[in-house]
């Protein structure tokens, strides 16, 4: 089965909403098979959004991304990339579907609740970085 990763922003732990993510994902299929809560530094943000780096939201998403506790989580399931993408609705909220985690819980394009993983590529590096194979079961 599929992986993917997963990240409950800063906006939705400081709101205490862990739980209410954590049941929308479960309600759709996925299993949390790793899930640990962490305070990402600096260092650890650049370079999980390095792709972004030349972006002009970049230092606003890292400052944002460090400015409190996240939740990084492994999400297992059958197409589990696809399907956690779907879950989580459009990056701006204004444009997210109906039931999904940034329609029902987001507050703005840059404060957006949840990270996904944009293909199976990416999750694996992105998996890597926060997890060993030991801590997911
Ligand atoms: P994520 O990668 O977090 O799952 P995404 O793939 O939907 O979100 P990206 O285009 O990869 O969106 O942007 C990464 C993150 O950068 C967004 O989730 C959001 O927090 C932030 N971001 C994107 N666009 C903007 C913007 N115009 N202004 C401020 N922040 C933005
Ligand atoms: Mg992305």
């Amino acid at each position: 089965t599929e992986r993917t990763f997963s990240i409950i922003k800063p906006d939705a732990t400081e709101r205490n909403l862990t739980g209410k993510v954590n049941a929308v994902i479960e309600d759709a299929g996925l299993r949390i098979v790793a899930q640990r809560r962490i305070r990402m530094t600096r260092q650890q943000a650049e370079t999980f959004y390095e792709v972004h780096k030349e972006r002009p939201f970049f230092g606003e998403l890292v400052d944002f991304m460090t400015s409190g506790p996240v939740v990084v989580q492994v999400l297992e399931g059958e197409g589990a990339v696809a399907k956690y993408r779907e879950v989580m609705g459009a990056t701006n909220p204004a444009q997210a579907a109906d039931g999904t985690i940034r329609k029902l819980f987001a507050k703005s394009v840059g404060e957006n609740s949840v990270h996904g993983s944009d293909s199976l590529e990416n999750a694996k590096i992105e998996i890597a970085q926060f997890f060993t194979d030991a801590d997911i079961v």
